[in-house]
């Protein structure tokens, strides 16, 4: 029997299963994917947000801004790119400063420092790109840019090094409550918990009906992006958003923590499951941003892609204990600012089982606290001639665009959690996220991937499982020809 069972590998899942691996409890985490982080969490604007959008007084102001304040020591801790660039919300006439002051007011009482609102000149020094139209702007230095699925992951990792349990291709089937426990039927058996809890992302009301508990439904917003080229980098140097509206916080430019500039989203309802990317989603992505920044230049773009935002028509995130279910927890309608708010969350949701007279929480004397990667080209000349000496796959590069060494792609396959698709591996060191998107190294992953963990290429999917790079042999070996 496990004290608790986590469903839903996003941030939110990795997040709490981090946070839990402190404590002796006997935790698993299910995920129905080949990997974490690989729902919302890893397709999203990866802002970590200051935290003047939320309406006071609401989970969601709390969570924004005491995730804002806890993801830089985490950063440090987990060795996950994070950067403080503050942000900029635009106006460009009267009624939109009229909401700027509003948004500065709710940044205030929400307990966001460093707020104010700049004029023409100062903006302008910020952001020389910036559209002459605009008149004044909310200034966030708070805010940030971060990797979101290396958070997720590096979470995982070392709680998993700490003995917390990770099964992949689990998907959750059914919830049957007995007496004083759970029994879960997952793709891969049955398994019986304590207490679960609910992280599925944009299926969470799915998983909640599971123990028919129907008290919200998740409906798919998507938002769609252009990923511009590291070329475009310096175009802006914060993250600059329009004034919000009813869709939410508006089409961004904004560099990327990895030296990209990221374009998007802009919102549309779509059917569960579904996020592709559209003519005329795009075309209203770009004018969104040229109307920001004229000069952004989208033909530079090197991807496009959608995420889907867990939208329950609601304002507020819903968090906490079923009221019709005890011990069932939800971390449900986690919309943005869901990335910046998941390791606050995490905090509630372990002071709330804290409660609970069955668990023990006992410091686990084999926690993880502190993990750390190499990242080869963020290394000075004299520290890679010592890093190739001592290992000579450091020596070899195989993503050239975002300069990645076979050593990075070895460390990455034997460490937790270990990667087993393609985009697996570019989640864990970034191989295949340059200009050429894999078209270089991609065959040489996947090489690395069939020899460290012994499957055969043809087996190695690109992403989800069923996904696979190679289908059949072009060439008749026998024959050698076509
Ligand atoms: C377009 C967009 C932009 C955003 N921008 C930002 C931003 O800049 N800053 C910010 O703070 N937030 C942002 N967000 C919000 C943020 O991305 C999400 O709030 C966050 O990723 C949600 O994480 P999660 O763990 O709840 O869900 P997910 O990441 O979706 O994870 C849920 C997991 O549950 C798994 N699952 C589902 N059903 C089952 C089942 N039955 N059994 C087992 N596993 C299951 C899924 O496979 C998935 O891996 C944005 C979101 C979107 C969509």
């Amino acid at each position: 029997m496990e004290d608790i069972v986590i469903i839903g590998g996003g941030i939110c899942g990795c997040s709490l299963l981090y946070e839990l691996s402190r404590y002796k409890t006997k935790v698993l985490l299910l995920e129905k994917e080949n990997d974490i982080a690989i729902g919302s969490t890893k397709a999203n604007t990866a802002i970590v947000h200051a935290g003047y959008d939320p309406e006071p007084n609401t989970k969601m102001a709390k969570y924004n801004v005491l995730g804002n304040a806890l993801i830089q020591k985490m950063c440090v801790d987990l060795d996950v790119l994070f950067k403080r660039i503050g942000s900029l919300v635009v106006g460009f006439d009267e009624t939109d400063r009229k909401t700027i002051e509003k948004l500065l007011e709710k940044g205030i009482a929400n307990g966001v420092k460093g707020l104010r609102i700049i004029e023409r000149d100062e903006m302008f020094e910020m952001e020389p790109n910036l559209s002459r139209e605009a008149l004044c702007a909310l200034y966030a230095p708070s805010a940030g840019i971060i990797s979101p699925w290396e958070l997720a992951i590096a979470q995982a990792e070392c709680a998993v090094k700490g003995g917390a349990k990770v099964q992949l291709n689990a998907e959750v089937k059914s919830i049957k409550k007995e007496k004083d426990y759970f029994i879960l039927e997952t793709s891969n058996g049955e398994i019986e918990s304590k207490y679960v809890i609910n992280a599925a992302g944009t299926s969470s009301d799915l998983v909640s009906q599971m123990i028919e508990d129907k008290f919200f439904e998740i409906h798919s917003k998507s938002g769609e992006y252009f990923l511009l080229d590291t070329t475009e980098s310096g175009i802006v140097n914060t993250t600059v958003f329009p004034c919000p509206s009813a869709l939410g916080k508006g089409i961004l430019v904004s560099p990327t923590i990895h030296g990209n500039v990221i374009v998007g989203p802009d919102s549309k309802s779509v059917e569960r499951g579904h996020n592709e990317c559209t003519a005329a989603g795009l075309a209203g992505v770009k004018k969104g941003a040229m109307r920001l920044i004229p000069n952004v230049n989208v033909r530079a773009s090197i991807r496009n892609f959608a995420g889907i935002r867990a939208d329950a028509g609601l304002e507020d995130f819903i968090v906490g204990e079923s009221d019709k279910v005890s011990g069932f927890f939800n971390i449900a309608a986690i919309k943005s600012p869901g990335l910046t708010s998941a390791p606050a969350i995490a905090k509630d949701i372990v002071s709330a089982l804290k409660k609970k007279k069955d668990l023990k929480f006992e410091a686990n004397p084999k926690f993880v606290s502190k993990r750390k990667v190499v990242r080869f080209k963020h290394l000075e000349a004299k520290e890679k001639e010592t890093l190739i000496k001592k290992n000579p796959l450091y020596g070899t590069i195989i993503c050239r665009c975002q300069t990645i060494t076979e050593g990075e792609i070895v460390d990455a396959l034997r460490r937790p959690l270990p990667p087993h698709s393609l985009d697996a591996v570019k989640r864990r060191c970034s191989s295949g996220m340059g200009r050429c998107q894999g078209g270089f190294c991609g065959p040489r992953v996947q090489a690395l991937i069939s020899r460290e963990l012994q499957i055969k290429e043809n087996d190695i999917p690109l992403d989800r499982a069923d996904m696979y790079i190679i289908t059949g042999k072009t060439k008749n070996e026998k024959e050698g020809s076509l």
